[in-house]
C-alpha cells in the first residue's frame, strides 16, 4: 500500500497498530499464565484489537478535533452484524462512534452483500498492481469468513466465532481452526506445526495439572457448589510453552515472538516467583 500510495500522491499514511509489549498474547499467555481465551475468559480481544486501535484514533483526535473511522462491516455479515449496524444507525452517512467521543462512522459497504464486493473486487485491479486473483483464492482456501478490524466491544463475538475465519493463528476460541485445516489440505502444510500448537495450546487449558489453583490475587474461586475454577497456567507450565514455541518458531522459520517479549516475559516469571514464595506457609 505503501509503495502504491507514493506515485498516486494520494494524502495516506499507513499506520499498524500492535498492542503494548506488556499486553500482548505472548506476554499474557505465557508470562502472566492467563489461560489460552475461550468463550468465558476471552481476554484477548480488548488488549489484542480494541485498546490498540482506540488509542491511535484518540491520538487522531486529539490531533485534529475530530476523526473519521471507515468501517468495512456489511449488514449481510451475520444477523448479529445487522442488528448492531442497524443499532448505532441515524440514517446519515457519518454516525457518531458509541463510545468515542468525536469519532465518526462512514460504513462504505455497508449494504453490499458478499457476492457484490467479490464481483466488485474482481472487476477492478488493486492499485499496487496485480489482480484481486489471489485474495479471493486465499479466502476460496479458507472456506470463507473473516475476523474483522474490531473497535468496539459490542462488535467482538464476530472475533473469535465458530465459523472459519481470519483472526490471529493461535485463537483458542475457536474449537478448530477451520481455515488453517481447509489451507493445509489446500497444500499449505508448513503451516502445519502452528495448527498443532494451537490444538495444544487448547487442550493444555482443560488440564488442571498445568494451572494454579489460586488467581493471580492469591484468591481461590469457586463456581456452583464448591466447584473449583482453576488459576492461571502454573510456572512450569508456562515454560513449556514458551520452549514449545521456540521450537516451534525454529521449524516454520517464522518470527513468533520478540526478544521484547522474551525479556518482559522473565521480568514476570521472576516477580511470580517472589510473590509465591512469599503465599507459601514457612
Ligand atoms: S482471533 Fe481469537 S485470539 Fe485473536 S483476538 Fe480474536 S478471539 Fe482473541
Amino acid at each position: 500500500m505503501r509503495s502504491a500510495i507514493e506515485p498516486l500522491r494520494l494524502p495516506v499514511v499507513v499506520a499498524k497498530t500492535v498492542p503494548d509489549v506488556e499486553q500482548t498474547f505472548w506476554v499474557n499467555l505465557v508470562g502472566r499464565g492467563y489461560p489460552s481465551p475461550s468463550r468465558v475468559f476471552r481476554w484477548c480481544t480488548d488488549r489484542m484489537k480494541i485498546a490498540p486501535t482506540t488509542t491511535y484514533i484518540k491520538t487522531q483526535v486529539h490531533a485534529s478535533g475530530e476523526a473519521i473511522l471507515l468501517l468495512g462491516v456489511r449488514s449481510a455479515e451475520s444477523t448479529q452484524r445487522r442488528r448492531s449496524v442497524a443499532r448505532y444507525d441515524n440514517g446519515q452517512r457519518l454516525n457518531p462512534h458509541n463510545s468515542l467521543q468525536n469519532c465518526f462512522v462512514y460504513k462504505p459497504i455497508v449494504d453490499l452483500t458478499t457476492d457484490e464486493v467479490w464481483q466488485t473486487l474482481l472487476q477492478s485491479s488493486p492499485p499496487w498492481g496485480g489482480t484481486h486473483r489471489e485474495l479471493v483464492t486465499m479466502y476460496r482456501n479458507a472456506g470463507g469468513g473473516e475476523c474483522p478490524l474490531v473497535t468496539d466491544k459490542s462488535e467482538a463475538p464476530s472475533c473469535g466465532t465458530a465459523s472459519s475465519r481470519f483472526g490471529c493463528w493461535t485463537c483458542t476460541v475457536v474449537e478448530k481452526d477451520k481455515s488453517a485445516e481447509s489451507f493445509i489440505e489446500a497444500g499449505y502444510g508448513d503451516l502445519e506445526p502452528l495448527l498443532e500448537f494451537r490444538d495444544w495450546l487448547k487442550a493444555i487449558r482443560e488440564d488442571g495439572a498445568m494451572r494454579m489453583a489460586t488467581r493471580r490475587n492469591g484468591t481461590l474461586n469457586f463456581v456452583g457448589e464448591g466447584r473449583l475454577i482453576p488459576g492461571p497456567f502454573t510456572l512450569e507450565a508456562r515454560r513449556q510453552i514458551l520452549d514449545r514455541l521456540r521450537a516451534v518458531q525454529a521449524e516454520v522459520d517464522l518470527p513468533l515472538i520478540s526478544d521484547e517479549e522474551i525479556d518482559a516475559i522473565h521480568r514476570i516469571w521472576a516477580e511470580d516467583t517472589i510473590s509465591m514464595s512469599k503465599l507459601e506457609p514457612a
